[in-house]
């Protein structure tokens, strides 16, 4: 189930549905391919895939689901279909970006893309009064877009710093020049530490391994912002990651806010796939860690607060119900924010589908589609 093969010729590669990213990255680039997977190489390629999926090569080449040319599923009453294009096409469309709902899939065939090049990629972390200047610049990388960059600001402590600092990891599919060209702005704002290298590609899904371990009681609650960015919420938001943080010795906390080129994902026709989330909003993450079982409730209350108060920022700034689905869906858990729209102007479709493919519904532990009031 976690086998990858290359079709040299046709730049495709068939990966079985329990493989990770690791397994996709590395084949294909022994090809000089690459696919569109996601940023930490050790996700699963079968969820990230079926709730649409997006990674730094999003920006040239749009969602990983833009990318899917077919797949195998094993059905609930046991029986084996392929779904493309030109095979049952209704599941096709709803396996991109609700594909939870219906079976299990066995092989994902995705197209892939010429990566002859190494990229240029690392971490520079900045001490907290550069907040501000630092949010600047990457907002200026959203208004000045490039589909060959990208960019993650994670507040976090790293190991050996007095406090939480402001780190961002950077992308660009090109040259040394080219990156810091780039992100020019961003660097000329004194970094206190510089981890960026022109590695292979296949190392760049690993950057984050590190920080995305195994183990322990996690809370992973997605946000979306409006970009520009606004830099006094912001800083109210570092301010109370750091109180959190200062106040609780067992916690692990994290917040990434993510920087990407959406054009090529907006391209793609909202009908056109079950995805309901291509707006130009940015996704951000707050990722807590812990081992106290005592604490589940706290941690998670705050995490859900916080992420209340990203979407009334949101809302205050692009006007609230505008039938939009700005929440990432693999980012959401029940008892998030919107999840109780999260198929949006899909849904009647989505209700049709699952009635011919999952009729008592077997599939339904992530998102499931149940009639709504
Ligand atoms: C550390 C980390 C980093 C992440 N980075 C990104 C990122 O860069 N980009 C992004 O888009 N998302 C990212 N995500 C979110 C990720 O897409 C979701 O967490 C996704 O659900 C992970 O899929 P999985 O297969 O690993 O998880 P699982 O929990 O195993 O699966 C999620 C759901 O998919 C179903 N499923 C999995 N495989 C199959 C299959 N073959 N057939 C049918 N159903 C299946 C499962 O039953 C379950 O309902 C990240 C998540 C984590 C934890």
């Amino acid at each position: 189930m976690n086998t990858v093969t290359v079709d040299v010729a046709k730049k495709t590669v068939s990966v079985g549905g329990g493989a990770v990213w690791k397994d996709v990255d590395e084949k294909a680039a022994k090809y000089g391919l690459a696919a569109v997977g996601g940023t930490v190489n050790h996700t699963g390629v079968g969820g990230l895939t079926l709730g649409g999926g997006y990674g730094w090569l999003s920006g040239e080449h749009g969602l990983t689901i833009d990318n899917l040319l077919a797949a195998t599923v094993v059905l609930a009453d046991g029986t084996m279909v392929r779904a493309s294009a030109t095979e049952h096409e209704d599941l096709y469309w709803a396996l991109r970006g609700a594909g939870y709902n219906f079976g299990v899939v066995t092989e994902f065939v995705f197209q892939a893309h010429d990566q002859p090049n190494p990229i240029w990629s690392g971490i520079v972390a900045f001490t907290p009064d550069k907040l501000e200047a630092v949010i600047d610049s990457l907002n200026a990388t959203v208004q000045n877009p490039d589909p060959r960059s990208g960019a993650m600001c994670i507040f976090a402590q790293p190991p050996g710093a007095p406090g939480p600092m402001v780190n961002v990891l950077v992308f660009y599919n090109g040259t040394r020049e080219e990156g810091e060209r780039r992100f020019a702005q961003l660097l000329a704002l004194g970094p206190v530490v510089n981890t960026i290298a022109v590695i292979p590609y296949e190392q760049l899904n690993g950057l984050q391994n590190p920080m995305a371990t195994y183990g322990g009681r996690k809370s992973f609650k997605g946000v979306y912002f409006q970009p520009p960015l606004n830099t006094k919420f912001i800083r109210g938001v570092f301010e109370e990651f750091c109180a959190l943080n200062a106040a609780h010795e067992d916690l692990t906390p994290a917040i990434l806010l993510e920087f990407y080129d959406m054009r090529k994902t907006c391209s793609v026709p909202l009908a056109s796939t079950a995805f309901a989330n291509r707006s130009p909003s940015l996704n951000g993450l707050l990722n807590l860690r812990w081992n106290d079982e005592s604490k589940d409730g706290f941690y998670r209350g705050w995490a859900r607060e916080l992420q209340a108060k990203f979407k009334a920022q949101f809302d205050a700034q692009v006007g609230a119900g505008t039938g939009d689905v700005p929440q990432y869906i693999n980012y959401a858990e029940p008892g998030d924010v919107v999840v109780n729209n999260i198929y949006g102007e899909n849904f009647p479709r989505l209700q049709k589908v699952k009635a011919q493919y999952d009729p008592t519904n077997v599939f339904s532990k992530m998102h499931p589609i149940v009639k709504r009031d």
